[in-house]
């Protein structure tokens, strides 16, 4: 016998289909929109060229960056810095170059490795290949004209990239330089120079890239724990050298 199919129960059927399928189309774009917020941040993968969060080593070496500026304590930080005999790291943005062009020719003067670290500091996700072009190769000119004649890496403002800006990167042979050691990435941590201290002293290890911003006012605290971040690593034999140099180190 043949039961036939009433057209109401044939419809409830497709719907409930329906129903079924957008559901599993709305978990897989979820599922896929979660895994590439994770993979913008990640500090370990990206989709396109070289990522480097740290360098493979057994040597006691570490690099210190400086996310940001040039701005108003650019002085401070170079004053600690001659006084420690370190050289540093520094992530410019090409806007605080142009607003601050001594300054930054300062830090080249005083022999630091320079960075470039975008134009505007914009999250560098979702934006045109000619928009990534333009912030990149206007502060690479930038930092030429400052006097910087080292190899420039590059560092995302807020580590974010997805595709199009490890692609372009990739294609010039530009490095993408992280950290993986970031104090100020925890509240309580942040404010306290001797938390950041501990926390950096707790936490290195050898080819380590601290990052700091100790460019403003606000982050007063990282400027204040850098004299003893400095000697607090070299205590137990750790010496400071900059990205370029650490890079050498990779096994
Ligand atoms: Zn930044």
């Amino acid at each position: 016998m043949i039961i036939k199919e009433s057209p109401l129960s044939r419809t409830k059927t497709r719907t409930k289909k329906l129903v079924i399928l957008i559901s599993l189309m709305l978990v897989f774009l979820m599922g896929s929109g979660y895994v590439l917020f994770e993979v913008s941040k990640s500090r370990s993968f990206q989709f396109f060229g070289g990522l480097i969060g740290k360098v493979e080593t057994t040597e006691k070496v570490v690099a210190l960056t400086f996310d940001d500026g040039p701005g108003p304590y650019t002085e401070e930080i170079l004053h600690i810095l001659q006084e420690a005999n370190t050289k540093a790291t520094f992530f410019l943005t090409g806007l605080e170059i142009e607003q601050n062009r001594e300054a930054a020719e300062a830090i080249v003067q005083a022999g630091h490795e320079i960075g470039n670290h975008s134009y505007s500091h914009q999250r560098m996700v979702l934006k045109s290949p000619a928009f990534i072009k333009e912030e990149i190769e206007k502060t690479d000119e930038l930092i030429r004209e400052v006097g910087y004649e080292g190899e420039i890496h590059f560092r995302p403002p807020y580590g974010k990239r997805l595709l199009l800006l490890p692609y372009y990167l990739k294609q010039t042979e530009r490095k993408t330089i992280l950290w993986n050691i970031e104090p100020e990435t925890y509240p309580e941590i942040a404010v306290d120079s001797g938390k950041i201290v501990d926390h950096v002293v707790e936490n290195i290890e050898p080819g380590s890239i601290i990052l700091l911003h100790v460019m403003y006012e606000s982050r007063k605290p990282s400027l204040d724990s850098v004299r003893e971040i400095i000697r607090k690593l070299e205590e137990p034999g750790y010496t400071f050298v900059t990205v370029s140099e650490l890079l050498e180190f990779e096994k």
